[in-house]
């Protein structure tokens, strides 16, 4: 389908063809002024493009309906992908001010999509054929998937109930902006302020943040901790004042919850009574069965059983760490028993003396190079590929580009690196791409970023990365060969188009390999000597990797728990939150020393957005795929295991969508994947509890 383009439209470089090597955006022709219109023309195009599909004289055909959806919107996908990238690893004020205008345009241009009744009901009829059309396993996939979204967006629905959707969707949309600000509001309103003396116990690297902070509050002869999670945790994990941990960590739990114009709690019953009303209209009896429909979860009943496992367990194994430390506390002379304020502090000394972790010392063996180095090896051994720098012009002078090929030489992809802070990016570490793989406009072949916040050494100096940042390094990596690798015909199946309770499998699955003891060997070494790390140094880096991990999975569980209680409720109306919160938390028997990692007056995973409500379960969900998975090759004797490395490139990394994510997971494991390799990883398989059939995530 091809449209006229007006004299503007071909000196706008966002518009015209992208003729650059690897067919990259010409970056130096490209000014902000050309990403208003450039949006305006392709959201128009993409308009027309989908009207005269649903407009179609002729009888719906896969060809004439789902394929041209498929190749509809290309402008729209181009220039989106480009400024997201843009938004949030280079960003300013005239981008962010784009941002806002073009937002809720694009918002608007999904809801008109997906709601198109004569769209619809050639979707439908089709699906109503589907199996007298004639389609390959993938063509159904891909018929069936639009088929899903459309009636999960309510395509399906008669019109009054289409609108009542349309203004839950508006309404839900801001009581979720009002939540996110509300939670900033509490944050930004309070402050520990401190004096020198108060700060006993404190880092270094701790006094400069807070002194820092004090400063940016126009107190710069104090100290303050403020409610950020690295500020707080950071205080909480090394202050030897009982006195002010107890104050900070009631303010920290305390956040939208404190009367007054920023309490969520109000916000949050309204929220969950529109999503059951949603679910309702949808033919769902509570919000947790709609969106777990669609999940590889399938049910909350499959996510509650995996959860319950894990929660008896790490139950168990906090109360063994809570003993530990209150004999910390009595063995000090400490009169008092642990309370939740103590735990990171008393977990910290403990650590402290019998691990005796020096963390200076542990990041002289991970230097940034070595181990992207490493990263790109494992893709060599595991599935023949090879990255090779390449000098393209980018979007930003730290970004690095290599060329993926093949093990027999063809071209795979493109992979870009920014992995330095700057001020213009978004914390955090994500992957991303500017163009995705496809074959149905041609052999389209992907442009894959990882975008990471390392932080940036003096000219001269090394990278020297932590051990949690080179797993942040494997992670997104891993996203980023999911990208890579993806082997699909149509766009909508490609790479990490995934349900989100499996598209972190691809990612937790490489950081098993930078634990891989050769691999250590041959890329973790001493950035001025070139040693490998000390046996001794290695083995203690290993051991903290299950220390605390009871702590870490009741605070976790216990929030995945409540959120699949408050969405399954399937009359939310008159919901009192509070009552709620402490009544479910009674239920599951939390321990009293621990609280919510994110208490429901301040869970934005939940309320701000929503993109986890009711799948708060899905990083657990993934984290057993991931144990189990790598214990395919540690069945098979060896961690590049070939066989087994040929069966995950074709069921995981190169399978996009094409399959149901259970049954993409049983064809590369030969079954469905148990929580025994993940009470393992997380130290949790040691201890007693009473004993119940062993579980399997899904059925
Ligand atoms: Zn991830």
């Amino acid at each position: 389908m091809t449209h006229p383009q007006s004299a503007a439209d071909n000196q706008n470089p966002l518009l015209a063809d992208w003729t650059a090597r690897f067919e990259l955006p010409p970056f130096g022709a490209i000014a902000l002024e050309h990403f208003r219109p450039a949006f305006d023309a392709a959201l128009a195009r993409h308009r027309a493009e989908i009207d005269a599909i649903a407009a179609d004289r002729a009888a719906p055909t896969f060809a004439n309906t789902i394929a041209a959806l498929e190749k509809s919107g290309h402008d729209l996908e181009r220039v989106g992908n480009l400024f997201s990238v843009l938004a949030g690893a280079d960003t300013s004020d005239a981008i962010e001010a784009i941002e806002r205008d073009v937002s809720p345009l694009l918002a608007r241009h999904g809801n008109a999509l997906y709601l198109n009744r004569a769209l619809y009901a050639r979707i439908a009829e089709l699906y109503a054929r589907r199996d007298n059309l004639g389609l390959n396993t993938e063509q159904a996939r891909v018929l069936d998937r639009y088929h899903t979204r459309f009636v999960r967006a309510g395509a399906a629905l008669d019109k009054p109930a289409q609108d009542r959707l349309a203004a839950i969707n508006e309404r839900l949309a801001s009581l979720g902006t009002q939540f996110g600000q509300n939670v900033l509001a509490d944050e930004k309103a309070y402050a520990l302020l401190l004096d020198e003396a108060d700060l006993d116990g404190l880092p270094d690297f701790a006094r400069a943040a807070a002194r820092a902070a004090a400063a940016e509050r126009g107190a710069p002869t104090k100290y303050a901790i403020t409610l950020s999670r690295s500020s707080c945790e950071t205080f909480l994990q090394f202050s030897s004042r009982r006195d002010l941990r107890e104050k900070l960590f009631q303010a920290w739990i305390k956040r939208g919850e404190k009367g007054g114009a920023t309490d969520n709690r109000a916000l949050i019953a309204e929220i969950v009574g529109l999503r059951g009303e949603r679910a309702h209209l949808l033919g769902f009896p509570t919000f947790a069965d709609y969106r777990l429909d669609d999940q590889m979860a399938k049910t909350p009943a499959a996510a509650r059983k995996l959860l319950d496992e894990v929660w008896r367990r790490a139950r168990a194994k906090a109360a063994v760490e809570r003993d530990a430390l209150q004999k910390l506390i009595t063995d000090e002379g400490g009169n008092f028993a642990l309370a939740p304020w103590d735990w990171r502090y008393y977990a910290e000394k403990r650590r402290k003396a019998e691990f005796d972790l020096d963390e200076a010392e542990v990041k002289r063996y991970f230097q940034l190079g070595k181990m992207v180095e490493a990263a790109f090896e494992i893709a060599r051994r595991l599935f023949g590929l090879s990255f090779t720098p390449v000098s393209v012009p980018l979007y930003h002078p730290d970004a690095r580009a290599f060329e993926v090929k093949d093990a027999n030489g063809a071209h795979v992809g493109l992979f870009i690196g920014d992995y330095f802070a700057r001020s213009s990016k978004y914390s955090g570490a994500w992957m991303t791409s500017l163009r995705d793989q496809e074959r149905l406009s041609g052999d389209v072949r992907p442009v894959i970023l990882n975008i990471c916040n390392f932080a940036k050494p003096a000219p001269g100096e090394p990278a020297l990365l932590s051990f949690d940042d080179a797993h942040t390094l494997f992670h997104e990596f891993g996203h980023a060969l999911h990208g890579l690798l993806s082997n699909v015909t149509y766009p909508l199946l490609a790479g990490t188009a995934v349900p989100s309770d499996f598209v972190e499998l691809p990612s937790q699955l490489y950081e098993h390999w930078l634990e891989v003891p050769e691999i250590l060997r041959d890329y973790a070494r001493h950035y001025r000597t070139g040693e490998p790390m000390p046996q001794a140094l290695l083995d203690r880096l290993l051991a903290t990797r299950t220390y605390n991990q009871g702590f870490a999975t009741v605070e976790y569980t216990s929030c995945a728990l409540v959120d699949l209680d408050l969405h399954g409720l399937a009359d939310p109306a008159g919901l009192d939150v509070g009552e709620f919160e402490r009544r479910d938390l009674e239920r599951i028997a939390m321990p009293a020393e621990i609280v919510m990692r994110h208490r429901l007056p301040h869970f934005q995973h939940l309320f701000s957005g929503g993109g986890y409500a009711a799948a708060y379960y899905s990083y657990l969900w993934s984290e057993v795929l991931d144990a189990d998975a790598f214990e395919a090759f540690e069945e098979a004797g060896s961690a590049f295991d070939a066989e087994t490395a040929k069966r995950l490139r074709q069921f995981i990394y190169g399978a996009g969508n094409l399959r149901d994510p259970a049954e993409a997971y049983k064809a590369f494991r030969g079954r469905l994947p148990t929580v025994d390799a993940l009470l393992k990883k997380r130290g949790l398989d040691d201890v007693a509890v009473a004993t119940g059939a062993p579980a399997t995530i899904a059925s």
